[in-house]
């Protein structure tokens, strides 16, 4: 964990203390865990409250991607590219900033490592030793079905759960193995500002990175193959966001072809591209590849005991099983969702699957997601090409935050909240919103369809004014006034004169 500065040392005294001595097992457990990342640290805490006897197996960082080097990191970062934003943008609301006021990056990061130093507590092996969690550092990997060792030592289990995660993994493109390049795992180290950088993959890592670094100065390059960037999501909202990666200064190469990388003359990468029937040939000081992930599946010895994977992770069925029935698995191992809230909520389906003989099918979570860019994109549910896909019929409800009296006071004018109904009725079965706090908005979105609350009932529930999210509730006006049937008009019509 680089630097070794005092953030870091105190991080590390935490999530991997240089002096731990593993327990010695003392029977068998209820459970044991396989990765100490969100997945399975939810899991071995809630089992244990519960009353199980739980061991919990880390090879590197308790925390695992979240705390180290994802989540935590980027989002500490991205606060301070805001924060940049606001000031390069203050002229907007009158307030002047002297010019020359510049970033410091050095501090950012170093802001960033305290504050992912100061979490680190919740996460660490004090803790979840003091949860009455027997926590073993070293690589798990299964004997047989109730037997898993951690560097020579044996534990034995009832049952186990894999959430041994994913991570970043080199795609193929041309020359990167000819060059330094910088993924997920390594961009948290940075101390200084790159004066270029070329990041790879236009999906939500590339997106936010791009923007945060061009707030902060970079010149940064962002190639994507697609024609566009975020290209799992609705495309309007999807443009939006590009819109302001452009405004923001991010040099977009979309329709990337022939991408090429090699050593440049004096020092950095040689980046070469065609974008869009355009040549682009450029040194950067550094690469970021923000596409391609690989599931933890290696050195677990998942062969032993008949844990089927292939190259997006374990298989499971919709319980959380894999194919050994006494192993579960939760997490970016084995789902498509790789999100550390999804992580959360398949860990604590697992505990109920696992000991209680709980069915909560991994097929029925509402998992919601969130790009952090500004504005912020989120997501829930169905798309119009997946419910197409599902032979779903929906209406589509769009509320512009133009009509929004909050986003116009903001200045945040951009956006919209777009809720997607079955047809004919409020169902709710999906929602994308664009906007400043999209990822705090969609939560309402989430509990509407876990709960079976209807778009019109989101239009009865009284909202703070004047908030961003009012703009949920005007959908629900709008899907109101649609059930306004010339009919139903006419007969209102009549029954007020009547009280005349
Ligand atoms: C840059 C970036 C930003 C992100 N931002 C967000 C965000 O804002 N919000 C969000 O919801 N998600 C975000 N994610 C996704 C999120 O980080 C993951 O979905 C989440 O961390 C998955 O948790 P997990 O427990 O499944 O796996 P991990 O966190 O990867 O944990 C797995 C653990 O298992 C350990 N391990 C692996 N094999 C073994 C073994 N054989 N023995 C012992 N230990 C082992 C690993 O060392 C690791 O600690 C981001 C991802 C990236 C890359």
């Amino acid at each position: 964990m680089l630097p070794e500065d005092e953030y870091n040392q105190k991080l590390v005294s935490n999530v991997h203390p240089a002096d731990w001595v593993n327990p010695t097992p003392s029977g068998k457990y209820n459970l044991v865990v396989i990765g100490a990342g969100t997945a399975g640290l939810v899991t071995a805490a809630g089992a244990a409250g519960l009353g199980a006897k739980v061991a919990l197996i880390e090879r590197q960082f308790m925390g695992g991607d979240c705390l180290n080097v994802s989540c935590v990191p980027s989002k500490a970062i991205i606060s301070a590219a805001r924060a940049a934003a606001a000031v390069r943008d203050a002229g907007e609301f009158g307030v002047n900033v002297p010019p020359g006021t510049e970033v410091d990056f050095g501090k950012v990061m170093e802001r960033m490592r305290k504050l992912r130093s100061d979490l680190s507590p919740h996460d660490s092996v004090k803790r979840f030793t003091a949860l009455g969690i027997d926590v073993y550092l070293g690589q798990g990997s299964f004997i047989d079905s109730s037997t898993i060792t951690v560097d020579g030592t044996l534990l034995s289990f009832s049952k186990a759960v894999i959430c041994t995660g994913a991570r970043a993994s080199a795609p193929p493109i041309a020359g990167l193995d000819t060059v330094p390049y910088l993924t997920n795992e390594t961009l948290f180290s940075l101390t200084e500002l790159p004066k270029r950088i070329g990041i790879i993959g236009a999906g939500p890592i590339g997106c936010e990175m791009a923007q945060s670094f061009a707030r902060f100065g970079s010149e940064v390059y962002l190639v994507e193959s697609a024609p566009g960037i975020l290209v799992k999501e609705d495309p309007e909202a999807a443009d939006t966001v590009r819109q302001h990666l452009v405004r923001d200064g991010v040099k977009l190469l979309c329709c990337g072809k022939d991408l090429e990388l090699s050593p440049g003359k004096t020092g950095g990468v040689r980046l070469q591209v065609k974008s869009e029937g355009k040549g682009y040939d450029v040194t950067v000081d550094r690469i970021l590849v923000a596409v391609g992930r690989a599931p933890n599946v290696e050195g677990m010895d998942l062969e032993k005991v008949g844990v089927e994977y292939t190259k997006m992770g374990v298989t499971i069925d919709d319980k959380f099983r894999t194919t050994n029935k006494r192993i579960y698995a939760a997490g970016d191992i084995c789902s498509p969702y790789q999100f550390t809230h999804a992580a959360d909520f398949m860990a604590r389906s697992v505990i109920r699957n696992t000991l209680f003989f709980g069915r909560v099918n991994h097929s029925a979570l509402v998992i919601p997601w969130a790009t952090y860019t500004s504005p912020e994109l989120a997501h829930v549910g169905l798309n119009p090409a997946e419910a197409e896909k599902r032979v779903i019929a929906i209406d589509i409800f769009t509320q512009p935050m133009s009509g929004v009296d909050r986003a116009i006071l903001d200045g945040e004018t951009e956006g919209f909240a777009r809720v997607h109904v079955k047809k004919g009725s409020d169902k709710i079965v999906g929602a994308t919103i664009v906007a400043k706090n999209a990822g705090d908005m969609i939560g309402s979105i989430s509990i509407a369809m876990t709960q079976g609350i209807g778009l019109g009932s989101i239009a009865n529930c009284i909202h703070p004014y004047p908030t961003q999210a009012e703009a949920i509730r005007k959908v629900g006006d709008i899907y109101n006034k649609t059930r306004l049937t010339p009919r139903v008009a006419s007969i209102m019509k009549r029954l007020i004169a009547w009280q005349r």
